[in-house]
């Protein structure tokens, strides 16, 4: 039998993703049909079932080959058991996922929430490749992020470690409540939420930007007006890196990684965040915890996710 191969599969709320790897953590081949959320739990199942046996079909590679199949889920998960204890927008709540797809694929599946997923896929096969302490934030709707331990994925007592978004960073005086219902975390400031609130609240307040000339002001909205000497997008843009940056000081300090990977769409700001975060980071964190330490943009964009899911089974 030739080369080994493991399907990754990253499971949306409204699409399904589906790739094959190799054992070097490159992408093959992808497949992407809808979730179809609206037709209930055991439609999601079945479009699993099937989109992994038709990758395969489309491929040049053999059923035989298929060595296992991973999962990123975007909700919250049990590893240990394979259940995927509530993911709302996937439609899924206390189901057995890994059992019931090792009996339709008689296969091996293992399952993991979306952001540590694809922190590995980022550490196996994109910037932090070779790199094996990283703790990775997505700055997306919310902040995700995932923490790789000596080249795995560090669990935790109950598998939520990683949920850097919920850092409280923002002082009280500041703080507005969070979705999780506490005050002050990083996601309602560095996620594109927080820096579209941030926009909305300006523009409301009256200051002179250009966004005030802005219909629906979306995340990018904002880091074109900082790029172009806006002020107050400018205001905003740092206070979204300064926590953000708050936040690395203090993972710094705790778990020592060597890498730092910030992916998402607010990383797409580019340097007018980069540089901001490095600065801030760099005040706050200690020299020696600082060493050898840098701070990159995430490179796998949305195949993070698949990639990570099929290193499910490598690491
Ligand atoms: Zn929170």
């Amino acid at each position: 039998m030739s080369e080994q191969i493991y399907i990754g599969v990253d499971l949306g709320g409204t699409a399904i993703k589906v790739g094959i790897c190799n054992e070097e953590g490159q992408l093959l081949h992808t497949y992407e049909g809808p979730t179809e959320v609206e037709k209930g739990p055991d439609a999601v199942v079945d479009n699993i079932e099937r989109y992994v046996r038709l990758i395969v079909e489309q491929s040049p590679y053999e059923w035989d080959q298929l060595a296992g199949v991973g999962a990123g889920v975007a909700g919250f998960t049990n590893v240990r058991d394979g259940i995927i204890i509530f993911a709302p927008n996937v439609g899924l709540k206390d189901l057995h996922i890994r059992s019931i797809l090792e009996q339709r694929l008689g296969k091996p599946v293992r399952i993991d929430n979306d952001a540590n997923v694809a922190a590995l896929g980022e550490v196996w096969a994109g910037a932090g490749k070779g790199v094996s302490n990283c703790v990775c934030y997505t700055l997306g709707t919310g902040v995700g992020g995932g923490i790789i331990v000596n080249g795995a994925i560090y669990q935790g007592f109950a598998g939520l470690a990683g949920e850097l978004g919920h850092m409280s960073v923002v002082p009280d005086l500041e703080a507005i409540q969070c979705g999780c219902g506490k005050m002050g975390c990083l996601e309602t400031v560095s996620s594109a939420t927080g820096v579209i609130r941030m926009a909305k609240d300006a523009v409301e307040r009256g200051d002179r930007t250009s966004l005030s000339q802005v219909e629906n002001i979306m995340a990018k909205d904002v880091f074109d007006a900082a790029k172009s000497g806006d002020e107050a997008a400018i205001r905003i843009v740092n206070r979204a890196a300064f926590y953000l940056g708050k936040s690395l000081a203090a993972v710094s300090a705790v778990l020592n990684p060597q890498r730092f990977i910030i992916g998402g769409g607010v990383s797409k700001a580019g340097d007018i965040l980069f540089n901001e975060v490095r600065s801030v980071y760099a005040k706050l964190t200690p020299e020696p915890l600082q060493e050898g330490v840098d701070i990159v943009p995430a490179i796998l964009g949305n195949d993070a996710g698949m990639i990570g899911a099929a290193g499910l089974f490598l690491h």
